[in-house]
């Protein structure tokens, strides 16, 4: 197990020749493209207190940056991060706008803010971070990419209309993010509200409130009127005690992509969650597939702030590109590491999509078998006749070995179609003809979808073909 100084250097998130330097003391002469063994690159990362793994054989995806486990001396309490969801009409955006108000001073509210997606408030000396993305969409969609967001889910159920179907369903993406749930019985100043009924519904479907002997806090509110706001924002400070919600704010940011679009004066901002340690503005940045220094921090009240603790969103600036929501941030030593992470990253997407977009082809069989890419060559066949498909198909077979399987997988009697060649490109397979010819829409189509069609008059010459590519011998054509 060997690693280039330089890929480990980005990996531990360092100067390569702060590594170098390492080496060094420990006796290794190494420039920056010479590999080192797992040993020497372990002691190197226990000084960093950074655990690392040798590769495991059949692992796909690879990190490409190690992040340091946090020892819980270190830990700190932090703020909880709340999303609110609910079914449509519920309230939600008038829940955010009532707590907004009820904790924003007079002199804020008559002020210009600017809308960075994430809200702050403090109640009791203690900051609760909003997400303003209302709706489960923002949600599943952060999940999907792997990004946990969310200690709390504020469920919202308008009190005259009950549980509905986006109830159910934000009921039960909480369920799966294991993300605690606090219910807020909304719209309680309406004649028709029925606080009890929705208790009831939510039971229903498992969610059993306080009073009925469950676990789930529900508080009537009132959105419009502003009523039992604060004791909702209470709630939610007792639940995030329970949680015993901590982060290290001493050590190199982590976050994620909250939003993020293209301003026309200020280039690539994107609102982020810092999650761990605490972004500096000036820090060199890895978000996603793009890097940049953090120029300026922008916070939920629009003011300008130099740096950002955990549980804190704020906007950034300074980024090359546009990130997308759910990326993850990382705050790296220098520019050229980021730079360096984001290339790695970029050439694996694209050799990934190489991949993935290569079709099969006799003459590139060899080398897409050693690439590992294929283990299996499909075939469809057509023939004049139909003795010759059947004999062919049994001939074909007998030509697997412990690399590639061959396997025929439509025979047929007739010209080569548009059919055969979309089942072709369907399946990855090549198609053989004996004594008959592509039509010419079929050809057409071959040629756009980058199928390969080879024809014969002899089986024999076929069979032939099909070894030579399995052992890298075919002469290519033309
Ligand atoms: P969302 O779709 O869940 O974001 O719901 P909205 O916040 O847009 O609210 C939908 C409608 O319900 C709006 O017309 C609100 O004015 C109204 N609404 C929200 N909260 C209350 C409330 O507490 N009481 C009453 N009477 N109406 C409310």
């Amino acid at each position: 197990e060997q690693i280039i100084v330089k890929d480990f250097a980005d990996k531990l998130r360092k100067n390569p020749n702060e590594i170098i330097m390492k080496l060094i003391q420990m006796g290794i002469m190494a420039a920056i493209n010479q590999e080192i063994d797992f040993e020497a690159a372990n002691k190197i990362a226990l000084e960093y207190e950074i655990e690392i793994h040798k590769k495991e054989e059949e692992r796909v995806e690879e990190v490409d940056v190690y992040i340091a486990k946090d020892e819980a001396k270190d830990l700190r309490s932090r703020p909880p991060v709340v999303t609110v969801m609910g079914h449509v009409d519920h309230g939600k955006t008038s829940l955010l706008d009532a707590i907004r108000k009820t904790k924003v001073t007079e002199r804020e509210a008559g002020g210009i803010t600017q809308h960075i997606g994430a809200s702050e408030v403090e109640i009791d000396k203690k900051k609760i971070v909003f997400l303003d993305t209302p709706g489960h969409e923002a949600f599943t969609a952060m999940r999907a990419r792997g990004a946990k967001v969310t200690d709390i889910a504020i469920l919202v159920v308008a009190a005259d209309d009950g549980v509905m179907p986006q109830t159910i369903e934000a009921i039960n993406h909480a369920k799966a993010a294991k993300v605690p749930v606090i219910v807020a019985i909304n719209k309680i100043d309406k004649p028709g509200a029925n606080p009890d009924r929705v208790k009831q519904e939510l039971a229903d479907h498992g969610m059993i409130i306080e009073e009925y002997g469950g676990e789930v806090i529900a508080v009537p509110v009132s959105a419009l009127k502003g009523e039992n706001i604060d004791n909702l924002l209470e709630m939610i400070l007792l639940v995030a005690e329970m949680e015993e919600l901590k982060a290290n704010p001493n050590r190199e940011a982590i976050g994620v992509v909250i939003e993020a679009k293209l301003d026309k004066g200020r280039g690539p901002v994107a609102t982020v969650l810092i999650q761990n340690g605490t972004l500096r503005v000036g820090d060199s940045v890895v978000v996603g597939n793009t890097s940049g220094r953090v120029r300026a921090m922008i916070n939920d009240k629009s003011r300008n702030v130099s740096v950002a603790k955990p549980s804190t969103a704020i906007e950034i600036t300074g980024l090359s590109e546009v990130p997308d929501a759910g990326d993850q941030l990382l705050a790296v030593d220098d520019d050229r590491t980021a730079r360096d992470i984001v290339a790695n990253r970029i050439n694996r997407i694209k050799e990934a999509q190489l991949k993935a977009s290569q079709k099969i082809s006799l003459d590139a069989l060899y080398q897409q078998m050693q690439d590992g890419q294929i283990k299996e060559l499909n075939i469809i066949l057509k023939a004049d006749v139909h003795g010759s498909v059947e004999a062919v198909k049994q001939s074909l077979q007998k030509l697997s070995n412990d690399k590639v399987i061959i396997r025929p997988i439509h025979g047929g009697v007739g010209a080569i179609t548009e059919t055969d060649v979309m089942l072709a490109a369907a399946s990855n397979a090549i198609i053989i003809g004996f004594n008959v010819r592509p039509t010419t829409h079929a050809s057409a189509l071959a040629k756009k979808e980058d199928v390969d069609i080879r024809t014969y008059r002899i089986i024999y010459n076929a069979l032939e073909d099909i070894e030579a590519a399995m052992t890298g011998m075919l002469d290519p054509e033309y």
